[in-house]
């Protein structure tokens, strides 16, 4: 296995003064994996400080969690993980060791680690794997190291981190693995927002999220509440095949990975239990939803101390899921100096997952064709530079005051309003001469 040069120089740095040092966990799983690590993490018997004393007039050193017997080595610019190896003791809050104390065996260190494919260190030796980590690797499994029950018990958080690595691995969880994860599930309760949405966030960009939705739906439930009434939940429709849950989990599995795209997905129909009726012939509908289910989204993303940022672009997504797309040119350009580019693009995903993940029938085969129709319409407009917002129009405010057509005033925004419009609508050219002709025409 290839190791990047820095962090060979501060291996031998560390075996040079004595101590055993080795590239653990995360980074091992992933170079086996053929696999470009993000980041190396390096165990060994030094303490904190040893480690310090052989960096010292070399490299720069942080003290990351001094505590818990990490610092980063920035070597050649580049930040190495450096932890002591340690044993963890005593889980009384179930999430953080109550003490951990620094030790010297490899093996020890490795037993305190959460599965077995991230419990695994290379060393001068070759591979260390007392647990079957590669086996399992091969294999495509998730397993705890040692009961699951146990190390569930002591921190909850390992919960979603199995789902989480089955999602982004696309491996399966082991049986007893995953039922001590089930069982464990109520104790997520514990685990901080931050945390949740960390590990939630990487889930859903993962090749495996739809498959861990679908199969560990009730789990998710403890970190995202209003995902327990979809579970099972019947819709009634002849545009359906699935239930609301088994659709969502569909939908975001017919997804690309983009960020908000998946969190939409996530949580698109989440208010379709509140807002679920039947009509005279049975049918479900569920008027609302999307209005609702943007405002359930928000919420549900504010608990989780997202970014404001994706906050309001899912709200957005979530909203507008299920609203009919223009079909016109200027429509068109109107959603696109509304909303741009960037944002469609990601309404058309989440649409396109959403509608897929219904039954085969009419009425969303014409959703899905409707939806090309606007792509065309709008990669038309942006590939010719339509005139969509204000700044691209060919007279600005200051043009029709110097032409004395406006005093400054609430008319003149009107006036810029009016003859956008006519050229989104194609009525007017966007060109100046033209629309200070029209604009010397206009009465009010
Ligand atoms: P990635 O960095 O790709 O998210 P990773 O496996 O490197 O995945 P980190 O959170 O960086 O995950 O943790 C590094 C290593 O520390 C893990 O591989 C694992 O051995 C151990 N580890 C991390 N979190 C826990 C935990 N909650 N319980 C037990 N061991 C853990
Ligand atoms: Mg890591």
């Amino acid at each position: 296995m290839e190791l990047p040069a820095h962090v060979t120089d501060l291996l031998r740095a560390l075996r040079a003064a004595g101590f055993v040092a080795c590239p653990v966990g995360g980074c091992v799983r992933d170079s086996l994996l053929g696999r470009l690590p993000q980041d190396w993490d390096v165990g060994t018997s030094a303490l904190p400080d040893q480690v310090k004393a052989c960096a010292a007039g070399r490299w720069p050193v942080a003290d990351t969690g001094l505590v818990h017997g990490t610092v980063t080595v920035v070597v050649d610019g580049a930040p190495v993980e450096v932890t002591t190896f340690r044993a963890e003791q005593g889980y009384s809050d179930h999430r953080r060791p109550d003490r951990v104390r620094f030790v010297q065996s490899l093996e020890e260190d490795l037993a305190r680690r959460d599965f077995t494919i991230n419990a695994m260190a290379l060393t001068e030796q070759g591979l260390v794997d007392p647990f079957g980590g590669r086996e399992d690797l091969a294999a495509g499994v998730v397993r705890c190291v040692g009961e699951p029950a146990r190390r569930f018990s002591e921190d909850a958080l390992r919960i979603l981190r199995a789902l989480r690595f089955a999602a982004c691995l696309d491996f399966d969880i082991e049986p007893a693995t995953l039922a001590a994860a089930r069982a464990a599930a109520p104790t997520l309760a514990r685990v901080s927002a931050e945390r949740k949405f960390a590990e939630l966030d990487k889930l859903l960009a993962g090749p495996g999220a739809g498959r861990v939705l679908a199969g560990q739906g009730d789990i998710l439930a403890r970190v995202v509440p209003a995902i327990g009434p979809c579970l099972g939940f019947e819709l009634y429709s002849p545009r359906h095949k699935l239930d609301l849950w088994a659709h969502t989990a569909r939908a975001l599995a017919l997804a690309p990975p983009v960020q908000a795209v998946r969190w939409a997905l996530l949580l698109h129909d989440l208010a379709k239990p509140d807002c679920f009726v039947r009509d005279e012939n049975g049918v479900g509908h569920a008027p609302g939803h999307a209005a609702q289910g943007a405002a359930l989204a928000g919420t549900t993303l504010r608990g989780l101390k997202a970014p404001a940022r994706l906050i309001r672009r899912v709200e957005a997504l979530v909203r507008l899921h299920d609203t009919p797309l223009p079909q016109t040119l200027p429509g068109a350009r109107r959603w696109l100096g509304r909303w741009g580019w960037p944002f469609l693009e990601q309404l058309l995903a989440v649409k396109r997952a959403d509608l897929a993940a219904h039954a085969d029938c009419e009425a969303i085969r014409r959703r899905l064709e409707e939806a090309g129709r606007f792509e065309v319409l709008a990669r038309g407009a942006l590939a010719r530079g339509d005139c969509v917002t204000l700044d691209q129009l060919a007279v600005n405010g200051a043009d029709l005051l110097a032409a004395g057509l406006c005093a400054p005033g609430p008319r003149l925004g009107r006036l810029l309003a009016a003859a956008l419009d006519g050229v989104v609508e194609g009525r007017l050219p966007n060109e100046k001469k033209a629309l200070l002709a029209w604009a010397a025409r206009q009465k009010n």
